[in-house]
C-alpha cells in the first residue's frame, strides 16, 4: 500500500511566518496515492447512502469530485461570492483578521438529501463549519465530513460537532 504520509511535503513558514504548511501536491501527483487517498476518504461512507458530496473551493473540489463518484452520489460546489450564478444561501464567517463569505446554490440539494461535506484539510475549522452551516440552510442531512489531513492541535474536530468526523492522516 502506499504510504501516504512520506508524500506529503512539510514547508515551514509558509505563507508566514509560525505557519507549517502541509503541502499535497506531490501525493496529487503520484497516481497510485492519488486512488489511495479517494478510496481511504471514502471508505467508511460507502455504505452511509451519501446523495450529494459538497466541498469549497479550491482544494475541496480536488477530492470531493472522485468522491462523488466512488460513492455514485452528485456534487454541489460551495463557493466564494461572486462565482455561482443562480438564487444563493450564504455564510459570513470570522477569520484572524476580518470576515470571510461562502455560498451554495439554493436548488443544489433538496431537502432531505444526504450529504457529505470534503475536505483536503482540517485546521481551525472555519471553512467546514461554514460549509455545515449553509447545507443546514437547505435543510440537508448531513452523513458527515471527509478530510484527508486533520491537523489535531488546532482544534477544528470540535467546531464541526455533532457530526461525524473522518480523516485519513491525523497529525498530532
Ligand atoms: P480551516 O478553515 O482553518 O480548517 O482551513 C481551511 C483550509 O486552509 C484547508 O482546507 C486547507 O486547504 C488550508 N490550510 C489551513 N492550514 C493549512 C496548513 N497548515 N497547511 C496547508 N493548508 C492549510
Amino acid at each position: 500500500m502506499t504510504d501516504l504520509r512520506s508524500l506529503i511535503r512539510d514547508i515551514p513558514d509558509y505563507p508566514k511566518p509560525g505557519i507549517l504548511y502541509r503541502d499535497i501536491t506531490p501525493l496529487l501527483c503520484d497516481a497510485a496515492a492519488l486512488h489511495e487517498a479517494v478510496e481511504q476518504m471514502a471508505a467508511p461512507f460507502l455504505d452511509a447512502g451519501v446523495d450529494i458530496v459538497a466541498a469549497a473551493e479550491a482544494r475541496g473540489f480536488i477530492f470531493g469530485t472522485p468522491l462523488a463518484m466512488r460513492l455514485g452520489a452528485g456534487f454541489v460546489p460551495i463557493r466564494k461570492p461572486g462565482k455561482l450564478p443562480f438564487d444563493l444561501h450564504s455564510f459570513a464567517y470570522q477569520l484572524e483578521y476580518g470576515t470571510d463569505e461562502l455560498q451554495i446554490h439554493v436548488d443544489g440539494i433538496q431537502p432531505g438529501q444526504r450529504v457529505l461535506v470534503v475536505d483536503d484539510l482540517l485546521a481551525t475549522g472555519g471553512t467546514v463549519e461554514a460549509c455545515l452551516r449553509l447545507l443546514e440552510k437547505c435543510d440537508a442531512k448531513i452523513v458527515g465530513c471527509s478530510f484527508l489531513l486533520h491537523l489535531e492541535p488546532l482544534g477544528g474536530q470540535a467546531r464541526l460537532e455533532p457530526y461525524d468526523v473522518h480523516s485519513v492522516l491525523t497529525y498530532r
